[in-house]
């Protein structure tokens, strides 16, 4: 039995090379950076690898690359439905959209299929090949077998793993082996290493820079029994044929960079740089950890979505963890975007980048500060629609009156910064609808001026003689003679001077006209909350407090 007679053996119906493929993905143009985003589908978008994808994309369109999207799916055991849908939604609400991928029956790009499930002949093509040169072998190890191999060498306290003497398998003859598998013998197909652990190499992490490993002696698992191939097989043939000059990844994926580059080296192919990314880390009670999928929402983009954060302000706010370096440009370069920034991976924290929130409420305070009326109206609707029901109503009810709350303060150079999220404005603006303002139990947090009779007297005074809205200035003049009639200083000045010749002082005044009206005593501009509300309401507001 030769190698090649094995080869044919095992895969009879495996009729094209490795020259083939080569020839039906040709090699893409030598400067092209073309880059990868290669999930899992287990149904969930982790903060980490979205990190790892828009490291990608900018890569990518850095250098008018290629950024493409590949779906890892052969641990089907692993998979979730509808786990394609929500990477490729995640990715198209970021405005990350690959240039080549599969989607729902459409294939765009020409190195494809981009699924790896529907690449199993390509993988097994690849896998007869190191058959023919020696380079794999069947294993014929029952799951109880590797547990006992394992059980002893945790006992000796050695490394785990099928190598050196515990790799049985590699040390059947071909004859052996075709009699098992001629037999119907269950087998796997595994890698059969050279390195010797002993021995250090140099490899070069774009992150984390020069970094010497002990060369591979495992023989990893490449096809499993289903005829799948592993993870760390799949990425050598993909990124070959696919043409990836660069692989960011997590760092988790770093102590298999030996393996990996055995593997390129066994079919001679150029590995492509690396980019492993560090995790992302979280401060609670004064400890660092790591962010977790288990314990933190934040794990997953979809948290971000559901409490409708800008995909701008998200994007910024892990650009600060992609690059220490990003938050000084972008404050030297405000009206840019992300796009604008050039990436570059030395100044990626190697040791793991810290993800606050309140650093992202506060970017995200800036990114809706400067939206148009028009903008925030529409991405807020657009929210609504699908993550409130009270917030869509309450847009739908009058779209104009809600532009125009949302207008406050919003056109002008220093706009202000009280919305962070979609799901705030809700609670920021609801005191405009009579609606909810009738319904609501309110506690009226009145500051110098508590007493109810005194307020009444101010509320009546004011709606009979002195309510004007017919501009600014008129407005604010009426206050202020409001105030002369009923003893409160209406000017700051004469009030610091003399203070017990006043009631109170202006003010104090205003805080009962604000607090009167909305129950809060922290509101945007009260010119333009009552411009909005108009007389009558405000005189039933005024008249209903008692
Ligand atoms: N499918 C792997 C994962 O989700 C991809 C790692 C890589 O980008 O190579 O972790």
């Amino acid at each position: 039995m030769t190698n090649k007679e094995l080869a044919n053996l095992i895969f009879p119906n495996i009729n094209k090379t490795i020259d083939d493929y080569r020839k039906i993905y040709p090699k893409r143009d030598s400067n092209l950076v073309v880059t990868r985003f290669a999930p899992s589908p287990t149904g969930f978008v982790h903060i980490g690898n979205f990190q790892a994808a828009v490291t990608d994309y900018i890569l990518a369109k850095n250098n008018n690359g290629i950024f493409y999207l590949r779906n890892e799916d052969t641990d089907k055991e692993r998979e979730k439905e509808n786990a394609v849908e929500v990477i490729m939604e995640t990715l198209k609400y970021y405005g990350i959209t690959p240039d080549e991928y599969e989607y729902k029956g459409e294939v765009v790009g020409n190195y494809g299929p981009y699924i790896q499930s529907k690449r199993k002949e390509i993988y097994q093509t690849f896998i007869k090949h190191l058959i023919e040169i020696g380079r794999a072998y069947p294993c014929f190890c029952s799951k109880e077998t590797l547990d006992e191999v394992r059980h002893e060498q945790e006992a000796f306290k050695v490394r785990t793993g099928y190598y050196g003497r515990y790799a049985t398998c590699r040390n059947l003859s071909l004859d052996e082996m075709a009699e098992r598998i001629k037999k119907g013998k269950d087998f796997i197909v595994r890698f059969k290493s050279m390195g010797d652990p002993e021995k250090r190499f140099k490899f070069d992490d774009l992150v984390k820079g020069k970094i010497f490993m002990p060369e591979n002696d495992l023989d990893d698992v490449i096809m499993k029994k289903d005829g799948l191939p592993t993870y760390h097989f799949a990425h050598v043939v993909d990124d070959y044929l696919m043409g990836t000059t660069h692989v960011v990844r997590g760092e988790e994926w770093l102590s298999s960079v030996p393996r990996h580059l055995e593997m390129f080296n066994a079919f001679g192919f150029e590995p492509p740089k690396y980019i492993h990314t560090p995790l992302i880390m979280k401060k609670e009670n004064d400890k660092i950890r790591k962010i977790s999928k288990r314990k933190d929402p934040e794990a997953s983009m979809s948290y971000y979505q559901e409490l409708g954060y800008p995909t701008e302000a998200v994007i910024e706010s892990l650009m600060t963890i992609i690059n220490t370096n990003y938050e000084q440009w972008h404050t030297a370069n405000p009206d840019k975007t992300f796009l604008d920034f050039t990436y570059d991976p030395k100044k990626m924290s190697s040791s793991g980048g810290l993800y606050d929130l309140d650093k992202l409420e506060n970017i995200s305070k800036t990114v809706i500060s400067k939206m148009t009326k028009e903008e925030l109206y529409k991405y807020s609707y657009d929210w609504a629609c699908i993550y409130s029901k009270s917030l869509k109503e309450l847009i739908e009810y009058n779209p104009e009156y809600y532009k125009n709350i949302l207008n406050i303060e919003r056109e002008q150079k220093k706009p202000r910064k009280d919305i962070a999220k979609y799901s705030d404005i809700e609670n920021n603006i609801w005191y405009m609808y009579d609606s909810i303002y009738n319904s609501k139990e309110k506690t009226y947090g009145y500051q110098k001026i508590t007493n109810i009779e005194d307020i009444k007297e101010i509320l009546n005074l004011y709606i009979e003689k002195y309510l004007d809205l017919s501009d600014k200035e008129t407005w604010f003049n009426n206050i202020k003679l409001l105030c002369d009639e009923l003893g409160y200083a209406s000017n700051m000045k004469d009030y610091k001077n003399n203070p017990d010749n006043y009631k109170g002082n202006i003010t104090d005044i205003s805080t009962v006209l604000r607090v009167s009206l909305t129950s809060k005593s922290m509101t945007p501009d009260l010119y333009e909350i009552m411009r909005l509300l108009g007389k009558d309401r405000i005189i039933k507001r005024y008249n209903s407090i008692d």
